[in-house]
């Protein structure tokens, strides 16, 4: 069987892709199970009885493409309880909780455990994610998720739009192949970065896109992303209305994409904030922006308020609008202004310094805000060559002659060439 075969109680699963032979092993799960090797012509029910005498059954099923091979230790004879062939289901959902789901699906993504050939669907409040075989038991008990027999439907395959897009823009054909394949979407509004022999065909191209991909606006980055403000460099090539709402991991977050940037790289970043639980806690997000770490934490956890402080009058005044949208107006307290001038010292539980580039500018301030024995989410930008050292005493600066415990280093994303994108979760005791 394949690396996505698996074996659960009761149960063996795997998949393998024909021509090859199959390579089935017979016996109870978890018993010691010899391996046979069978014709990859193979399409019939087929049983044996494992060498400790316990009846056994394997059945082999075919799809289009794959042998679907299901198993089951039976404490009676298989004749006793199944008459005739057994009709194998191929199909396994993974039920989990449904503010999990997304975190759960990158994961289940990551570990090549997705079968891209089903739907997700929703059911009873909870996901149900399709897998091809059982996932890892330990990746099951991390999110609270269980194995299910489900029939799914089958996920529509679309036909790639970049084909249409370059099929029906109105270029010459010499630059068809040219044409981005990836951008960025955010709803029903996307951003490309375009090379310099397209800039000709531009209002053209963005049409192309637009019809295509069915956006109300076509942006093009011009220069990345600037300033204090971190305001994106942005021409607009179609529409007029820029506004959108992005639906990510079950969080709304209304913006305007030509004004406020979205990093899509900090996503896990912004998962992980979901997960985090805070149930209690006073937390404060020094870079609010319009709420990308304080939504999905205010959203699926129980914090206490959370004092979302934002000094871009148009970024905070989605942050306010998101806040609505969300539905957590009792939660999120939004703060335009610089973060320096934030009142108050050591009362938050949490303070989360989402930004890059100069936030250890800001760390006196968030040492201040910092309970004694709080946590900082402490983000940088640092040259891959002084991981984590330059972090960890920059925030050793910070509290003089306190106490740092890390309790977690991530890597984000890649800033730039030899630079990473990181944050550093440390618990914070102040000096006496
Ligand atoms: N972490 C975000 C994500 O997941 O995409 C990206 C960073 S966010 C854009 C940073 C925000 O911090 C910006 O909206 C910027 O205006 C805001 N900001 C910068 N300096 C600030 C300050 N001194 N006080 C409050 N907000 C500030």
């Amino acid at each position: 069987m394949n690396d996505t075969s698996a074996v659960s109680p009761g149960r063996m699963t795997g998949v393998t892709k024909s021509p090859m032979m199959l390579l089935v092993y017979f016996g109870a799960p978890g018993s010691a199970m010899s391996p046979l090797t069978i014709p990859a012509d193979i399409s019939i029910s087929d049983r044996r009885t494992a060498e400790d005498g316990s009846p056994d059954f394997i059945s082999v099923g075919k799809t289009d493409t794959d042998y679907i091979i299901f198993g089951l230790a039976l404490a009676v004879p298989l004749e006793e309880l199944i008459p005739g062939p057994v009709i194998v289901n191929p199909v396994l959902g993974v039920r989990v909780r449904r503010d999990l789901a997304e975190a759960f699906r990158l994961e289940l993504t990551r570990a090549r455990f997705l079968d891209k050939d089903h739907a997700i669907i929703d059911e009873g409040g909870d996901v149900v994610i399709p897998v091809p075989a059982p996932p890892p038991s330990a990746l099951l008990d991390k999110y609270g998720a269980a194995v299910i027999d489900i029939e799914l439907p089958p996920r529509k395959h679309r036909t790639d739009p970049i084909d249409e897009i370059r099929r029906t823009a109105e270029v010459p054909d010499s630059l068809r192949s040219h044409l981005p394949s990836k951008w960025e979407r955010f709803g029903d509004v996307i951003v490309l970065r375009l090379d310099g022999q397209l800039e000709r065909y531009e209002v053209e191209l963005a049409r192309a896109y637009a019809k295509v991909l069915g956006l109300k606006a076509v942006l093009k980055d011009v220069g990345g992303i600037s300033g204090d403000h971190r305001r994106p460099v942005i021409k607009v090539l179609f529409g007029e209305d820029t506004v959108t709402t992005h639906i990510e991991n079950g969080i709304r977050y209304r913006f305007d994409p030509a004004q406020i940037m979205f990093s899509s790289g900090n996503e896990e970043e912004r998962i992980r904030m979901a997960c985090l639980s805070c149930t209690g806690e006073t937390v404060v997000d020094m870079f609010a922006g319009i709420g990308y770490f304080s939504l999905p934490l205010a959203v699926f956890q129980k914090p206490l308020r959370i004092v979302a402080c934002e000094i871009n009058p148009i970024a905070h005044s989605y942050l306010v609008e998101n806040i609505a949208l969300n539905k957590v107006e009792g939660i999120v307290e939004p703060f335009l202004g610089d973060n320096r001038s934030l009142p108050g010292e050591s009362f938050a539980d949490r303070v989360i310094m989402g930004y890059v580039k100069t936030t250890h500018e800001f760390l006196p301030t968030a040492v201040r805000l910092v309970k004694d024995g709080g946590v900082i989410h402490y983000h940088e930008t640092c040259p891959n060559e002084l991981i984590p050292e330059r972090s960890l005493k920059r925030l050793q600066d910070s509290v003089g002659g306190g106490e740092v415990t890390v309790l977690r280093i991530k890597e984000i994303k890649s800033y730039a060439p030899g630079v990473t994108h990181l944050v550093v979760d440390a618990r914070i005791r102040k000096p006496a």
